[in-house]
C-alpha cells in the first residue's frame, strides 16, 4: 500500500498582531502550521518577527472556534445555519432602520480584519443602511494622534518609513514601549543606535527597555507630556535653533503659535512635569542640533483626557525644528493592530469616506453616490457616532441595534461595566468573530467569521504599507471570511454586489479613492507593497510632504495649545495611579494569544508593578496579592517590585485578569476625539493576606 504524505505547503501571509506589518510564510501540511518562515524578501522585518509572529498561531485551530451561525434563542445560543441567521440579521436590520431611523444603527468594524472588509463595512453603513455611524478600534488608541496630524500636516499617517527611522540621527520615543510592542521597530532602532550612531532620547512614565538604552531618559510626572514638548518648543524658538527657513517657507500661524507658548518657560515645565531644567536643557539642544529628528509616540500620550492636543504638540515640536518632509525626518504614531491604520484608511471613521475624504462635502458625497449607482441624497451629510458615543446613545435606546466585527468591545472599551449595560439595552445585536468573545455572549446572532489565514486580503501597517496577505488554509467548518459575510448579508438587504474575491473590492475603491488610485493586487503581487498614497501610475509615497503638506494651501501649521490638568486625578483615597498597557508576549484581550500553551507560559498571571519605594512604605514584596480598587472596581493581583515604576505610580498589563482593567478605568475622555483616558486611573491598593 502506498501512503502519500500531503504536501508541504508554503504560504505568504502578514502577521495578525502589532502594525509593524512583518510578513512572512506560513509552512502547513493541510490545517498543521509546520512553522513560520521570515523571509529576506519581507519589505519591514527581513527575516526578524517577534515571539508573537512566530509562536501565536495556536488560536487557528483552536477547539473553541466557532465554525457555525450562532442565534439566541430563550437566552441561550443555538446553531443556525447561514440562510437563517442572514436572512435574520437583514429583516432586523431593515425593520430597525425603517422604524427608527438609519441612525439607530452603528457600526464597529475590526482593526484586524482586511482593508477590503472595512471598505464593506462602511458600505453597508452609508449604502444600505444610510448611516455615518462607523468606526473602529482606533478611537481607542491613536485617534487622538490623527487628530494631531490632521491639524499640523494634514494625513493621519507616519510621516515617513521604518527605514526613516532607522537613517535619523536623533530617535525621540514618547509614551511608547516600543521593544515590547512593536519590537521588530525597536530592533532597527537599537542596531541604529549601536552601529550607526544614532542618537536617543526616550520620554516616559516608565523605565522600559528602550528607556535604559537612551542617551537621554526624561521621566515626566504622568499626563504633562504637552508642557514639556512645548516648553522645549520655546526654549529652541528662544535660543535661535528654529529653522527660520523652513517655517517662513513652509508653514502658518508662526507667530500665533510663539505666542502661545509664553507660559511655557522652563520653569514651569519642572514644576509641572517633575523634569529638572538641566535635563529640558538637553533635551531642547539635541532635538534642535540634529540634522534629522523621527519622533515615535503612542498610548502613553494618546489615552488621556487630553491626548489630541499632547498629539498636536509632538507634531508643532517636530515643525518648529523643521523635521517633516526630509528623509530621517517626521511624526510616527506607532498604530497597535495589524491593521488599525487600514480600517480607517477604508472608511471605518464617521467622518470620511475611503481615503479620508469628508461625508460633510456635497463633491465627495456625489461621487461615492455614483460609485454606489445612488442618487447622492441616498448619503447621509451628517457625522455619525464614533464606537465611544455609540455606546452611550445604546445606553439611552437612541441607538437600537449595533454590529460589532472582531472587536471585543466588551473587554477593551473603559468603563466596561457600561459598555456591558448598554449592550443588554439593544433591541438587536450582531457580532462577527472567529470566537464566542466576551462581546459576542451579548449578541442576538454571532457569525462566524475567518483569520486572516483562511482568507485573501490586504492590510496597511503603522508606516502606510499596503501588503497582501493570501489564504493559507481553507476557512474551518462553515466560518466564513468577513468580506464574503458582509458581502451575502448585503444581497439579502436588496443590493447584490457580486464579489467574488477581495481584488474586486480593491478596485472598486481604487476607481473612487483618490489616496488608492493606482492600487491593485497586481502591484502587490507576492512580497511586492505600496506605501500611500498612490497614483494612478502605481508610484507610491514613502515619505510624505517633501514638496507640500496636505492642507488647502500646502502649508503646515503650528497649532495653539493650552495644557489642561489631568481628567482623573489621585486624592487621599485614591492615592496611587494605575498606568497600564502592553507585555510583548501578549495582544490586547488575549482572545489570540491567550489559547495555546506556548505562549501563555510566557506570561501566565496578572501581576501590578510596584515601585520599591512604595513596596517598603507599605511593607509588600515580590509576589504578594494585593487588591487595587479604583472608583469603579477592584481585582486582585501579584506585586512585582521593581524600578521601572516610580514613587506613588504603578504598571498594570491589560491583558489578564477577571475582571479585566476595564472594570476599573472610567468615563473619561478627550472631548476633541472621545477617545477614553485609559492611562487616567486612580486606585487605591490594599494587602491581602498572604495564602
Ligand atoms: Fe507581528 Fe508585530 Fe511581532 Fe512583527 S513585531 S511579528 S508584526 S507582533
Amino acid at each position: 500500500m502506498h501512503w502519500r504524505q500531503p504536501e508541504i505547503k508554503r504560504t505568504k501571509t502578514v502577521c495578525t498582531y502589532c502594525g509593524v506589518g512583518c510578513s512572512f510564510e506560513m509552512w502547513t501540511r493541510e490545517r498543521h502550521l509546520l512553522k513560520v518562515q521570515p523571509m529576506v524578501q519581507a519589505p519591514v522585518n527581513g527575516i526578524s518577527t517577534c515571539i508573537k509572529g512566530k509562536f501565536a498561531w495556536d488560536f487557528i485551530n483552536d477547539e473553541k472556534r466557532l465554525t457555525t451561525p450562532l442565534i439566541r434563542e430563550h437566552g441561550r445560543f443555538r446553531p443556525a445555519s447561514w440562510d437563517e441567521a442572514l436572512s435574520l440579521v437583514a429583516r432586523r436590520l431593515l425593520e430597525i432602520r425603517d422604524r427608527h431611523g438609519a441612525d439607530s444603527i452603528g457600526f464597529i468594524g475590526s482593526s484586524k480584519a482586511s482593508n477590503e472588509e472595512a471598505y464593506l463595512t462602511q458600505k453597508i453603513a452609508r449604502l444600505i443602511i444610510g448611516t455615518n455611524s462607523v468606526d473602529n478600534s482606533s478611537r481607542y488608541c491613536q485617534n487622538p494622534a490623527t487628530m494631531g496630524l490632521f491639524r499640523t500636516v494634514g494625513y493621519g499617517g507616519d510621516a515617513g518609513t521604518i527605514a526613516d527611522i532607522e537613517k535619523a540621527d536623533l530617535v525621540v520615543i514618547v509614551g511608547n514601549n516600543t521593544a515590547e510592542n512593536h519590537p521588530v521597530i525597536a530592533s532597527r532602532i537599537k542596531a541604529a543606535h549601536k552601529h550607526r550612531g544614532q542618537k536617543l532620547v526616550v520620554v516616559d512614565t516608565r523605565r522600559h527597555e528602550m528607556a535604559e538604552r537612551a542617551d537621554l531618559y526624561l521621566r515626566p510626572k504622568a499626563s504633562t507630556d504637552l508642557v514639556w514638548a512645548s516648553a522645549l518648543s520655546r526654549y529652541i524658538f528662544d535660543h535661535g535653533m528654529a529653522d527660520t527657513e523652513f517655517l517662513a517657507g513652509r508653514v502658518n500661524r508662526v507667530d500665533e503659535y510663539r505666542r502661545s507658548l509664553e507660559p511655557f518657560t522652563l520653569e514651569f515645565a519642572e514644576r509641572i512635569t517633575g523634569i529638572s531644567q538641566a535635563e529640558l536643557v538637553r533635551a531642547a539642544h539635541m532635538i534642535g542640533e540634529a540634522k534629522s529628528v523621527c519622533l515615535l509616540w503612542a498610548m502613553g500620550i494618546t489615552q488621556h483626557s487630553h491626548g489630541a492636543d499632547t498629539s498636536t504638540a509632538l507634531s508643532n515640536l517636530l515643525l518648529v525644528t523643521g523635521n517633516y518632509g526630509r528623509p530621517g525626518t517626521g511624526g510616527y504614531p506607532m498604530r497597535g493592530h495589524n491593521n488599525v491604520q487600514g480600517a480607517s484608511d477604508f472608511g471605518c471613521l464617521k467622518n470620511v469616506y475611503p481615503g479620508y475624504e469628508k461625508v460633510t462635502d456635497p463633491a465627495i458625497r456625489a461621487k461615492w453616490a455614483k460609485a454606489w449607482g445612488v442618487e447622492p441624497e441616498r448619503l447621509s451629510d451628517k457625522i455619525g457616532q464614533d464606537n465611544f458615543l455609540m455606546v452611550e446613545e445604546a445606553a439611552q435606546k437612541r441607538i437600537r441595534a449595533m454590529v460589532v466585527i472582531g472587536e471585543e468591545t466588551a473587554y477593551s472599551d473603559a468603563d466596561s461595566e457600561n459598555v456591558h449595560k448598554a449592550f443588554t439595552e439593544l433591541d438587536f445585536f450582531v457580532v462577527q468573530d472567529i470566537f464566542l468573545s466576551r462581546t459576542a455572549q451579548f449578541a442576538d446572532v454571532v457569525l462566524p467569521s475567518c483569520p486572516s489565514t483562511e482568507k485573501d486580503g490586504t492590510f496597511v501597517n503603522t508606516e502606510r504599507r499596503i501588503q497582501r496577505f493570501y489564504e493559507v488554509m481553507p476557512p474551518l467548518g462553515e466560518s466564513r471570511p468577513d468580506w464574503r459575510i458582509l458581502t451575502d448579508l448585503a444581497a439579502r438587504m436588496g443590493h447584490d454586489w457580486g464579489y467574488t474575491h477581495p481584488s474586486q473590492i480593491m478596485d472598486e475603491v481604487a476607481g473612487v479613492a483618490e489616496m488608492f488610485k493606482g492600487v491593485s493586487y497586481a502591484r502587490l503581487e507576492g512580497w511586492k507593497s505600496l506605501v500611500w498614497p498612490v497614483n494612478a501610475d502605481g508610484s507610491d509615497t514613502p515619505l510624505l510632504y517633501t514638496e507640500r503638506f496636505h492642507t488647502d494651501d500646502g502649508r503646515a501649521v503650528l497649532y495653539p495649545l493650552e495644557w489642561k490638568a489631568p481628567a482623573e486625578q489621585a486624592d487621599d483615597e485614591y492615592d496611587l495611579l494605575a498606568d497600564n498597557g502592553r507585555m510583548l508576549e501578549q495582544f490586547q484581550s488575549t482572545n489570540q494569544t491567550g489559547r495555546g500553551p506556548r505562549i501563555w507560559r510566557e506570561a501566565p498571571n496578572w501581576f501590578v508593578e510596584v515601585s520599591p519605594e512604595l513596596a517598603q512604605a507599605r511593607g509588600i514584596a515580590d509576589g504578594d496579592w494585593v487588591r487595587l480598587t479604583s472608583r469603579r472596581g477592584s481585582a486582585d493581583m501579584i506585586v512585582l517590585v521593581t524600578d521601572r515604576v516610580r514613587g506613588n505610580t504603578l504598571f498594570v498589563p491589560i491583558h489578564q485578569g477577571k475582571p479585566g482593567i476595564n472594570e476599573m478605568t472610567g468615563e473619561h475622555h478627550d472631548p476633541d476625539v472621545n477617545t477614553p483616558a485609559y492611562k487616567e486611573l486612580a486606585v487605591k491598593l490594599e494587602c491581602l493576606p498572604r495564602p
